[in-house]
Order: structure tokens, then C-alpha cells, then sequence
């Protein structure tokens, strides 16, 4: 027998008891005639003495030990004497009488602990040794656990979970495809799927009614912090069922998961429409730790003889409390060229200081008197000690910079706060996006989504413009300002997708060669049907507070798309190309 316990449950109740524990050395110290040893296992770390005086067979084995040994050993459970209240099995210590070395170990490249000196790429490498830090297990353990109830509270509720292949057909449509080739169809390849969207649409088709998946996606895109090229989606679709239903039962999901791996109970979400999202806080997925929410200044600002506001199409706000006093000329003038920076792109930034001392201090009081000045503050509710960031230009654009400018204060004045989550359903997106450059509409969601019922007839028949307008039953649950799941009420119908295909510049041979198999399956008694995914990674990484989905991930890939530990991508042999039937050009 390896071990009776294991290395995080012995308690002062043991103490007296004779056991084995089994682990890797994290850490040993010489105290006179003592070592003590600490030993690490998932569940914790126990600490282990030896007797080298009275033992000294005992003890010249135990001087062998290095970091990361994996040792057996035998001993009593006794009390410490000093007591380490951080641990949970600090109250005691094991007297070992006998030590087995069951394999011995490099000295590591970086330390294991919850602080390391190793760098990304080598941690990396060594995934294996990272994977041994605590904080990392710990992600992992979580991760393990959200899977697990997941597919505990979808079984309850009736869901099938079902697999969908891996090597599918390519489609052009939204990210890159990563390709494999077909030894025994030269010259065609497969896809890896972007998601299972089509194949769990047939599977309604094919009355399964209720499906989930925890399922890898590939999207072959140039990879910004936080992507993965390959990652996990909670992938969930459902028959017969309206938009609230697929609401309802997702955010019991999601109420369920909290509740069971961080013992949150989350209130009701809340709904706000895409409209109203970025009217309120320029973005369709807003943070709600804080408020900070934005005040439309048109009827006040524009038309008193300031050039850039008259000139603008939107003049907005927001109001950030008791900052007033906290920024000099020199901090705003850093915040305005923060701003300015290309990624963000503002030409300039006003601000208004109502100063606890009652006066009003502002870089376009040139312009305004200050019972305007005040009259704006009243908009925003603004108090002494308070100050005003004004933004002003063309709506979008305004908007989405005033959306970085809220989420940078709110990072600086510590509004984000970790433990406390704000989930949101983000609704009625737009159906389809103009494209400038391209000049051709794209899917806002993904070319599935159904327009909402009042808008099929408008599809249908109306002109380019009415395209513009037409509303989605689509849906995104937004938590703490990341996107963790979205989805729509998809499309049933042939002729409502062939004409959602057409607008989006698909030719009818072009649309018929990719989906022709999903609009043939309409053909024979298609129900009406929805659904959503979950960013698995992300969602487990938003509920520990975390930023990076990276560490949620076993074996995940770094910026360059690269496997460190196995090194992949890599060449592949001559022989293997030619069966492949593939000449390289590089
Ligand atoms: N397949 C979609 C996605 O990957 C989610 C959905 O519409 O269910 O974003």
C-alpha cells in the first residue's frame, strides 16, 4: 500500500496513529540532530520529521532527498510543538521510522510554490512541474469540478450529452479554419469545427430535443492575449423552446454553478437590451461592478459657442466620484494623452471639477458659465469633490472610448472588486452588421440566428436599409464585463436561410455546396429550435477571479500558438507528406 492518507487530511485527532503517506519533497530543512521534511500531494502538505541522531540509517537516507524526490514514507502522527495555523495539517507532524524513495528528481528549473521564478515559456515546458504549484492545481481541480456539475444539472434537466465530430467540412465563414488533409481523398481536407453550430441543429432536426456537449473548438485566429486556439464551450441546444426558455434555463445553470463550486448565490439577472447597453455604458458588455454609467450632454453642451462640441454628434460623460481632488493638471493631462493613444483613438478629453470647496474648475470654462457648468453636473448627479470626463464626437466611436475611459477608472479607483459578480443578458442584438470595407453585411452573431418574428416579413421583402435594422433572437449572458456565453433562436425554415445566405453575400451555389446538408434538413420537418455556448475557460477563470483562461487550461498553447512541452506545430517527415499528397512551397 502506497498510502493510508493522504497528505492534506491528517489532524491533531490522528495524532498517536501509525500511517503512510506517499508525495513529492516541496521543501527540507536541518534543525541539530532533526530534518524536517515537507511533503506535497494535491491535497496538501504534511510535515515529516526524522530523527537523525537517534536514527542514523534513517537519517544518511533521508540527506539524499532533493526538491520533487517522491518518497513513501511510515511514521506516528504526533502534535507539534510549534503549530503552523496556515496549514491545514498544521497542528501536526509525522515521526517517520521509515523512508522509501520511490523515484528521485532533477533539481527543478523553477521553483514550486505559489510564487515562481520561472518564466511563461518555461513553465510551459514544463508543464508537467507547473502543474504542481498549487494556485495552478487548484484552477485545475475548479475546472474539474464546474464540468462536473454542469453536466449534473443538464442531466437533470432531461439534456442528452451527445458528440459531434471532429473532422468536419470547412466553411469560410467567421474565423479561419484549421485544416487537416485526407490521406485517402487527395487533395481535400477536413476542418476542425469552429463549434458543433450546425451539428447540434441537426440534432433538434433529429428530435433529440434537449443536447449539451462540453466540447473543443478551433479557430484559427491571430491570437490576442487570452485566446487559445483551441478551447472549451459548454455547447447546449434545445427544441420547441422560445428565447425565454433557453434564458431561464441557462441562468439556472449558471446560478447552479456558482452555487456549487464558490457557494454564491446569485440574484436574478438582470436584461438590458444591445441598444441600451452601449447607450449606457458604450459597450454590449458592460462591467456592472460599478456604475459610472453614461450622461448624454447634447442639449446642454452643444450650441453655446464651443467649436468641438457644436461639431460633434455626441457629446457624453461620465461622472467619477471623489476624484476631483485626486487629479492635478499633470494627471489629466496623462489621462487625456492615455486617451490619445492610437489604441483608443480620442482626439481630446474635457473634464469639470466640482471642488469640495464649492468651486467649479474646468478645461472648457472659456466657453461655459457656471451655472452650466452646474446645471451638467446636476445630470449627472454629481457631488462635491466629484469630477466630470467628457467625451465628444461621432456616437460610436464616442461611446466606445468613453467605454475604455470608464473601465480604466474604474480599474484605478478599485471598482472592479474581486468576489463580487454581476451577471447580465445582453438581448435583441442586431442580425447583421454593414460592412464598410467590404461593403457586404456580416452575421452579427452567426449566419443561423433567426430575426426576431416581427422582423421575418421586413427580411423578407424590405430594401438594403431595412436590412440594417433588423433585430436578433440573439442573447449573450455577460458577467463582470466578459462575455461568457452567447446564442440565439435559430432559423428553421429553408427559404428564411436562403435569404439570410444571399444577404451575406453567399451566391446560391456557394450557400447550397456549404449548408446545402442543414437547409435540406429544414426540408423535412425542421422544429423550431435555440441555443447557446458557454466560453468554458473563461467562465471558469471570471468565477476564481481570474484574468488569464490560461491557467485553466492543462496544456494550453502560448501566444504563438505553440506547444512548448511537446513542441508542436512541427515538421512532419517526407514520407508522411507524400502519402498526404502535399508538396510544400516553404
Ligand atoms: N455556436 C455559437 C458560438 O460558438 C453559439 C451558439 O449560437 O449556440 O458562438
Amino acid at each position: 500500500m502506497y498510502r493510508t492518507h493522504n497528505c492534506g487530511e491528517l489532524r491533531l485527532e490522528h495524532a498517536g496513529q501509525e500511517v503512510t503517506l506517499s508525495g513529492w519533497v516541496q521543501i527540507s530543512r536541518d534543525f541539530g540532530g532533526l530534518k524536517f521534511i515537507d511533503l506535497r500531494d494535491r491535497y496538501g502538505i504534511t510535515q515529516l520529521v526524522f530523527d537523525t541522531e537517534d536514527n542514523p540509517t534513517l537519517g544518511h537516507e533521508a540527506r539524499k532527498l532533493g526538491r520533487e524526490f517522491v518518497v513513501q514514507v511510515s511514521g506516528k502522527v504526533r502534535e507539534r510543538t510549534s503549530k503552523n495555523p496556515n496549514r491545514d495539517t498544521g497542528d501536526i507532524e509525522i515521526e517517520v521510522t521509515d523512508l522509501k524513495i520511490l523515484n528521485a528528481s532533477k533539481v527543478p528549473p523553477f521553483t514550486i510554490e505559489d510564487d515562481t521564478d520561472g518564466g511563461d515559456d518555461l513553465r510551459m515546458k514544463y508543464r508537467y512541474l507547473d502543474l504542481r504549484r498549487t494556485p495552478i492545481q487548484e484552477n485545475i481541480i475548479f475546472r474539474s469540478k464546474v464540468g462536473i456539475e454542469t453536466r449534473k444539472y443538464l442531466a437533470d434537466e432531461g439534456f442528452l450529452e451527445i458528440e459531434t465530430p471532429c473532422l468536419i467540412k470547412s466553411t469560410p465563414e467567421g474565423a479561419r479554419d484549421f485544416v487537416v488533409p485526407s490521406r485517402m481523398n487527395p487533395g481535400q481536407f477536413y476542418a476542425l469545427p469552429q463549434s458543433p453550430q450546425t451539428f447540434k441543429q441537426i440534432l433538434m432536426v433529429a428530435g433529440m430535443d434537449k443536447y449539451f456537449q462540453i466540447v473543443k473548438c478551433f479557430r484559427d485566429e491571430d491570437l490576442r492575449a487570452d485566446r487559445q486556439p483551441e478551447f472549451t464551450q459548454i455547447d447546449c441546444e434545445m427544441a420547441f423552446v422560445t428565447r425565454e426558455d433557453i434564458l431561464n434555463t441557462f441562468e439556472g445553470l449558471t446560478k447552479h454553478l456558482f452555487k456549487a463550486a464558490l457557494d454564491v448565490s446569485l440574484p436574478d439577472f438582470p436584461r438590458m437590451s444591445y441598444d441600451e447597453a452601449l447607450q449606457r455604458y458604450g459597450s454590449d458588455k458592460p462591467d456592472l461592478r460599478f456604475g459610472m454609467e453614461f450622461v448624454e450632454l447634447n442639449d446642454v453642451a452643444k450650441g453655446k459657442g464651443f467649436p468641438v462640441f457644436d461639431a460633434a454628434e455626441l457629446v457624453v460623460g461620465i461622472c467619477a466620484e471623489g476624484q476631483a481632488g485626486e487629479y492635478s493638471n499633470k494627471d489629466i493631462k496623462n489621462l487625456t494623452e492615455w486617451m490619445q493613444r492610437p489604441q483608443i483613438g480620442a482626439k481630446g478629453l474635457v473634464y469639470v471639477k466640482f471642488e469640495a470647496d464649492g468651486s467649479i474648475k474646468s478645461s472648457v470654462g472659456k466657453f461655459y458659465s457656471e451655472e452650466e457648468l452646474q446645471s451638467w453636473g446636476e445630470k449627472f448627479g454629481a457631488k462635491k469633490g466629484d469630477m466630470l470626463l467628457i467625451l465628444s464626437g461621432e456616437t460610436e466611436k464616442t461611446r466606445k472610448q468613453l467605454n475604455e475611459l470608464r473601465l480604466e477608472m474604474g480599474r484605478r479607483m478599485g471598482l472592479m472588486t474581486p468576489g463580487v459578480f454581476k451577471p447580465l443578458w445582453v438581448l435583441d442584438f442586431p442580425l447583421l452588421e454593414w460592412d464598410e470595407d467590404s461593403e457586404r453585411f456580416h452575421a452579427m452573431h452567426h449566419p443561423f440566428t433567426a430575426p426576431k418574428l416581427e422582423d421575418v416579413a421586413k427580411m423578407m421583402d424590405g430594401d438594403h436599409e431595412t436590412m440594417k435594422s433588423l433585430r436578433a433572437d440573439a442573447y449573450d449572458l455577460v458577467i463582470n464585463g466578459s462575455e461568457i456565453g452567447g446564442g440565439s433562436i435559430r432559423i428553421h425554415d429553408r427559404a428564411l436561410q436562403e435569404k439570410n445566405f444571399k444577404l451575406l453575400g453567399f451566391t446560391e451555389e456557394q450557400a447550397e455546396y456549404q449548408f446545402g446538408f442543414l437547409m435540406g434538413a429544414f426540408e423535412y420537418g425542421a422544429p423550431p429550435h435555440g441555443g447557446i455556448a458557454f466560453g468554458f475557460d473563461r467562465l471558469c477563470a471570471i468565477m476564481s477571479g481570474q484574468q488569464s483562461i490560461r491557467d485553466f487550461i492543462a496544456f494550453p498553447k502560448n501566444n504563438q500558438g505553440k506547444d512548448m512541452m511537446i513542441e508542436a506545430p512541427s515538421l512532419i517527415d517526407e514520407g508522411q507528406l507524400k502519402e498526404l499528397n502535399i508538396k510544400l512551397t516553404v
